[in-house]
This record gives structure tokens, C-alpha cells and sequence, in this order.
């Protein structure tokens, strides 16, 4: 007989990331949380855990996929162990690796119909392929990291590339995730960097949550939050060791990207850890791969973005805001030319951009009054929530001091893309944002060629 499961109150305090895994818990929100992730193995020696986990799992017939560097990093090495275990294993290195309908096909082609659980042998787009693959297959999954520079690990959620738009899909979780830090440690150092980039950007998306929370009502978690900021500050607070690659601190940081990706499997979508600075993120990398070029890793983008969103938040904290002035921004919106705007900064993912708006509707004229009437009543509050925001300074001192682009020319983004990336990122998603506010007030275009100038 299946056993009830009676769920726990979630903890008053931050607790560690284990106490927070495969626990149904309650939650003053009035949501019920739940992570299904149900080991996380970071450490030294940590792949040698490996066969140990697959047994108490129950697991037998394993699929593991890799690409030909995190084959030499990592996956050779899993599949040795394994073999010296006893543990049937069969590994794919990609040969499609567009992360897109031919590596599906490709997965799919090599798939031993006995499989029973799918082994991401790598980062960030092979760790979501094989998310959504494994998912779609009906198998679960593991991830063995050969380096921690985002925090999509524990992430519910895969985005691929369709039809040449990144497209996010509901998928699911690992269950288990392993950090070797002798593995992490020989990590790139701008893969390190950009991991720690990817846990800056949680400051800029806490603030759009709780300023969603404010003007538009949205859903909302206290103890969610808490527990991110919790984490980042503990993290943030070593960040200049990791520069030696000291193992402890990189362990530290992995088990941060983790845990904010436990954050959001238990809110249950990425609202806990991705904001408008990730918005910018996305964009970057479509264009990127609309030019043919290869983009910076996903968290130096994101350390990018959120210097960049907290200029404009500094350049909006200086304004006098006029709120009559964004009542008549909102009723001039002119549908027609959005839509061309938009073929002008996507391209060919303009459809996919122009069919989402369709539905979230978030640039209508009525509800973005609402939104106007709500800010006006509101404004202090806000003003104090970006007031609790970094300075852009600051942020940008410490990615100086970890050798981390924090400009966008350093990332090759040009001026051009630079100010279709603040009028337009935003519609990457239907997600209230700084960005979204900024542009309510009608104050977007300004705001964003002062940013630009001042860079
Ligand atoms: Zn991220
Ligand atoms: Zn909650």
C-alpha cells in the first residue's frame, strides 16, 4: 500500500541543501514544496560515489551522454568506474551538438531500449538535453558536473533550441547531481567566474519577485527568498578564494548554484532565480547564435546583465517620476509598430516572440494603466526595494577582481544589440521585471541611452 505522505512545515531558518531534498514540506505562501532531487554528491573523490548511488537507486541499464571534452574531462573516468563496478553503461559523445531537433534525434538513435536512467556527462546545454530528453523518454536522470558556471543543475525546467527560438520546457529535475571538486577545481577559470556571475544575478531577480509582488500581486515566498539570499551571502563572502581554486570554495560555490536550483524546483518555476537579468542573458545568446558565433558562458552574461540593470536602476532612482507622463506612454502603444520593432531585434525567432505577447499580453494598454496607478500608490515601497540593491560599483569591483568580463563590449555585445537588448529582452518572457516597470513608466528608451553613454 502506497504510504500517505504527510508533509512537514518548512523550516523557519535556512537549513542546509539536504535537509531541503525528496521532503514535502507546507509553507506560510500557502503553496506546498516539493524538491525531488534526492542526492547531491559534492566533494573530492565525489565520482568514485557513483556506483553507490546507482545501487541504492536500483537503477541497471545506464545511458550516459557526453560531448567530446566532457568525455576526456569526466566521462571516460564515470565509465571506467562503472565498468569496474559490475554496472552495465552505454555512452553517447554528441556529434550534433546545435542542442536542437538533431541532437534529440541523435539521442534517440543511440538510446539502449533497456535503459532505465539517462546520465548527463557535463554543463549547461548538455545537463538541459538531457533534462528534457530523459523526460520526454520517460526515464529519470543524473548529472555529473565537469564544472558549476550556472545554476540549472536542479532546475525543473530545459531550454533548447527550436525552430531557432531557445525555448523553455517543463521537464524534470535529476535525481542526483555530482561535483568532484578534483574534477571542478581544473574547471576553466572563466567557467568558475561565471558560476559565481550566475549567483550575483539572484539580487537584481529577487528584487524583480518582490517589486512583482508589490505592483501586480504576484504569488510570493518569503521563506523561498530568505533562503537564497542566505545562500548567496555565504557564497559571495569567499568569492575572491576561488581565484586559487580552492577546492572547498568551489565545492561552496557549486552547492550554491544547486541549491538555488532547489529553490526552484520547490517554488516550482524559475521565479526564485531568474529575473530580468537573465532576460538579457537569453537574448544575448539567440543573437549569438543567430550570428554563428559562440556566446560567453551563461553566468558571465548574467554578471553582465545585472551591472547593467543596476545602472538603470541607479539612472530611474535619480528621476523624478512622472506618473501622467506614463499614463499617455501607455495609451500611445501602437501594437503595429511593437511588431515591427520586434522582426527588427529577433529575426527569424520574431514569430515565436510576437505568439507569446499574444498570450501573456503584458504590453496592453489597460493592465500596464493598472500597473501605473499600483506604482504611484507604491513608490516608496519600491524605492526601497532598489535601495536594498548593490551598487552597480560594487558588483562590477568584484567581477574586475575575479578577472570576469563586466561590460557588455567585453562580451562583444555592440551598442546596437546593446539597446535592442534593454527595449526588447524582456519580451524573451511573460515574467514581471525591472525592465517591464521601467518601460510601464515609459521611461525605458531614456533611461537605457543614458546607461549606454555612461558605459
Ligand atoms: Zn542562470
Ligand atoms: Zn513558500
Amino acid at each position: 500500500m502506497k504510504r500517505k505522505v504527510i508533509p512537514m512545515k518548512i523550516y523557519d531558518t535556512p537549513h542546509k541543501l539536504n535537509d531541503y531534498l525528496d521532503t514535502h514540506f507546507t509553507c506560510d505562501c500557502g503553496k506546498e514544496h516539493y524538491a525531488s532531487l534526492k542526492t547531491v554528491s559534492i566533494g573530492k573523490d565525489a565520482l568514485e560515489t557513483i556506483p553507490q548511488i546507482v545501487n541504492d537507486l536500483g537503477f541497471k541499464s545506464l545511458y550516459l551522454i557526453s560531448d567530446a571534452i566532457t568525455y576526456d574531462i569526466a566521462g571516460k573516468r564515470t565509465m571506467e568506474i562503472l565498468e569496474a563496478a559490475g554496472i552495465k553503461a552505454k555512452m553517447v559523445t554528441l556529434t550534433h551538438t546545435g542542442f536542437d531537433e538533431a541532437t534529440v534525434g541523435e539521442l534517440v538513435i543511440n538510446m539502449p531500449l533497456d535503459c532505465d536512467v539517462v546520465i548527463a556527462v557535463g554543463t549547461g546545454s548538455i545537463n538541459d538535453m538531457t533534462r528534457f530528453f530523459s523526460h520526454r523518454m520517460g526515464r529519470p536522470f543524473f548529472t555529473v558536473a565537469t564544472a558549476a558556471p550556472m545554476d540549472g543543475f536542479a532546475s525543473s525546467i530545459a531550454a533548447i533550441n527550436v525552430n531557432n527560438l531557445k525555448t523553455t520546457y517543463d521537464a524534470q529535475t535529476p535525481v542526483a547531481i555530482i561535483g568532484d571538486t578534483e574534477i571542478l577545481k581544473g574547471a576553466p577559470y572563466r567557467m568558475i567566474a561565471a558560476g559565481l556571475g550566475d549567483l550575483l544575478g539572484k539580487y537584481t531577480c529577487l528584487c524583480d519577485w518582490k517589486i512583482a509582488k508589490l505592483i501586480n500581486d504576484e504569488h510570493y515566498c518569503t521563506t523561498l527568498v530568505e533562503l537564497v539570499e542566505n545562500c548567496i551571502q555565504g557564497v559571495l563572502a569567499d568569492a575572491d578564494k576561488a581565484a586559487s581554486r580552492d577546492p572547498e570554495v568551489l565545492g561552496n560555490i557549486m552547492e550554491g548554484l544547486v541549491l538555488t536550483g532547489v529553490a526552484m524546483s520547490l517554488y516550482g518555476n524559475s521565479r526564485p532565480a531568474s529575473g530580468c537579468e537573465h532576460h538579457m542573458s537569453h537574448y544575448w545568446e539567440m543573437m549569438f547564435e543567430q550570428a554563428g558565433k559562440r556566446a560567453v558562458p551563461h553566468g558571465t552574461q548574467v554578471s553582465v546583465g545585472t551591472v547593467l540593470i543596476l545602472k538603470l536602476v541607479e539612472a530611474l532612482k535619480a528621476m523624478d517620476i512622472d506618473f501622467n507622463a506614463a499614463r499617455e506612454a501607455a495609451k500611445a502603444y501602437d501594437q503595429a509598430a511593437w511588431e515591427e520593432a520586434i522582426h527588427a531585434a529577433y529575426g527569424p525567432a520574431a514569430p515565436g516572440v510576437i505568439e507569446m505577447e499574444a498570450k501573456a499580453k503584458k504590453n496592453e494598454t489597460n493592465a500596464r494603466l493598472a500597473r501605473i496607478d499600483s506604482m504611484e500608490q507604491n513608490w516608496d515601497g519600491i524605492l526601497a526595494l532598489l535601495n536594498e540593491l548593490p551598487s552597480s560599483e560594487t558588483v562590477m569591483d568584484l567581477l574586475r577582481s575575479l578577472n570576469s568580463p563586466c561590460t557588455p563590449a567585453e562580451i562583444e555585445v555592440d551598442e546596437a544589440m546593446l539597446k535592442n537588448t534593454f527595449l526588447y529582452c524582456k519580451e524573451v518572457r511573460a515574467r514581471y521585471t525591472i525592465l517591464q516597470m521601467v518601460w510601464d513608466l515609459g521611461l525605458l528608451d531614456q533611461l537605457s541611452d543614458q546607461v549606454i553613454k555612461s558605459l
